[in-house]
């Protein structure tokens, strides 16, 4: 027997027309390339979305489609996810910070028709024109007029105007009704390894991701916050905040390509940002900035975090500052979130070492996920909080499979496998201690090269760290230690080793130590370890 309930499709258009209806002054609010700030709201995003999708129909997009966006956070791409899933096509957000021939690879292996791209990245679409031209049949700038560059893209691809193009139309009458499963975004994975596999959400997983985001022990999104994600729209939906705060009724901060830190505590403080999520290298620059400049974040109550694991020093200098800060765990392949820190009864009354160390850790899985960690035969380890294994979940919003790779279908099991190995506390917290490809193993003992980076950043003298496995006659492999001073400190080598005594075993300080201006970052911020090992694992 079924129930007696109404059945709604599970619609991403079901947000934007929630966040129009309830909470239709509810503010958007954009920093444009040129730092002009544009302010929308929920009402407005509403109709010109409809709009929208109208020049969309017309460009001859169609259910299942894809479409691609090579944009930063703005109201625009916000108006974009709505109106290409609204009309049951897909967004497919592209990684401008990529290299150019896996962009080319994205947009062939994702047959977008249109691309949507912010005209501070039309370059990126000439350089690689001749290689898409077969599959893009227009491109459409974001911006005005007076924005359009002069064309450079080959005969058959047309070059529009966004604003021109949403100005000269009728909004639809309403958003069609289709299945929840239906495919409304598409993500490829920064592809560290191969090529680039797409992540395929359907409206369903990204609304009931979006509903657990929403909860009070995830994200907490509320009408009176006033949120910034600084995760960009085009990596994992922005960790899902384009939906989040329209569901909410918050106000939402998008702070565009400028996220040095002038910009992100200039804009933080004039909008009076409550919330702000990103990945721990931006949360670092801002500290740095605030320490050198004594310079304060006025508003600021939440710091969010994720993408990369949060150093102890790190989280200890926010909370520190009044700040509290949250920390959690995903991928491409779980939409984001798989699991999150906040207390629990038995952790309500940590001192605030204890609670640091709690926030450490990448917290608890939330409801719709679950995570196991397994040793070499599959088994599930113990949860004591020392016993590593690799660490796979299945949930609500994890993938399946990768579009257009069948192959890559997830097993029987229906376990996703992340590649990530951790250990899980009594609570069932979840800390993770490295990549499977990470590990460094010196003499038959694991030797966690989160742990050694974490303690590097806690050196008073010491900005950013990285520690890698170099291949060692003797134990095998052995830790090393890459380290980025703060500006004007000169550490030494043996005040960096001596910082670690009593912090780890003996055998894991790296003997290896260098120190140098800068360490390489990826396409979404996160310390290329590959690179390094080139550099220095001969
Ligand atoms: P991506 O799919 O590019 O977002 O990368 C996902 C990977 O980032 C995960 O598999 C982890 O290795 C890493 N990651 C994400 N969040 C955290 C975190 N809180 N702590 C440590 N590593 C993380």
């Amino acid at each position: 027997m079924l129930g007696l309930m109404q059945h709604r499709e599970l619609l991403l258009s079901s947000i934007l027309d929630h966040a129009a209806r309830y909470h239709g002054d509810g503010e958007v609010i954009s920093i444009r390339d040129d730092r002009s700030v544009s302010r929308t709201t929920y009402a407005a995003i509403s109709r010109r979305a409809r709009r929208l999708a109208t020049v969309l129909l017309g460009l001859g997009v169609r259910h299942g489609d894809r479409v691609a966006t090579l944009a930063m956070n703005s109201d625009r791409h916000l108006e974009l996810y709505y109106a290409i899933s609204g009309i049951g096509a897909v967004y497919n957000t592209v990684n401008p910070r990529l290299a150019a021939a896996d962009i080319a690879y994205i947009v062939d292996h994702a047959e977008d028709g249109v691309i949507f791209v912010d005209p501070g990245f039309v370059h990126i679409l000439e350089t690689i024109a001749t290689q898409i031209a077969g599959v893009v049949r227009a491109v459409v700038v974001m911006g005005a007029e007076s924005e359009m560059p002069a064309s450079k893209l080959p005969d058959g691809v047309a070059l529009l105007c966004y604003e021109t193009l949403i100005a000269g139309t009728e909004e639809i009458a309403a958003w069609p009704s289709f299945d929840e499963r239906s495919a409304a975004g598409l993500c490829y994975t920064s592809g560290t390894t191969g090529r680039p596999k797409g992540a395929l959400y359907s409206h369903r997983s990204i609304l009931i991701h979006t509903l657990m985001l929403c909860g009070g022990d995830v994200a907490g999104l509320r009408a009176v916050d006033r949120v910034m994600p600084m995760v960009p729209m085009f990596h994992v939906n922005a960790w899902g905040y384009p939906f989040g705060v329209p569901m909410s009724g918050g106000t939402l901060i998008m702070p565009g390509r400028h996220l040095d830190p002038v910009s992100v505590l200039t804009v933080m403080n004039r909008e009076k940002v409550t919330i702000a999520a990103g990945v721990p290298t931006l949360w670092l620059n801002l500290l740095n900035h605030l320490r050198e400049t004594d310079a304060k974040l006025e508003t600021l109550e939440r710091v969010l975090v994720g993408g990369a694991a949060m150093p102890r020093a790190l989280i200890a200098a926010y909370q520190d500052l009044g700040m509290r800060v949250s920390h959690g765990w995903g991928m491409t392949e779980s939409s984001s979130v798989a699991t999150w820190g906040a207390p629990k009864p038995a952790t309500a009354l940590l001192d605030r070492d204890g609670r640091i160390d709690e926030i450490a850790t990448q917290g608890r899985p939330v409801y719709g996920i679950d995570v196991r960690a397994t040793d070499e035969h599959g088994s599930e380890v113990p949860w004591d909080g020392k016993t590593q294994g690799e660490l796979s979940f299945r949930g609500h919003w994890v993938a399946s499979a990768y579009y257009r790779m069948p192959e890559t279908a997830i097993g029987d099991d229906g376990w996703f496998p992340t590649g990530d190995v951790g250990v899980v506390d009594a609570q069932g917290n979840i800390k993770l201690t490295d990549r499977t490809k990470d590990l460094i193993k010196s003499g038959g003992e694991w030797i966690s090269s989160i742990d050694i980076e974490n303690i590097a950043v806690g050196h008073p003298d010491v900005l950013e760290a990285a520690a890698i496995a170099i291949p060692d006659e003797r134990w095998g492999e052995r830790p090393m230690l890459i380290v980025v001073p703060r500006a004007g400190r000169t550490p030494t080598h043996e005040s960096l080793r001596d910082f670690y005594r009593g912090k780890v075993a003996s055998w894991s300080i790296p003997d290896r130590i260098e120190i140098v201006e800068s360490i390489p970052h990826g396409a979404t911020g996160k310390i290329l370890k590959t690179e390094l090992r080139k550099v220095y694992a001969k």
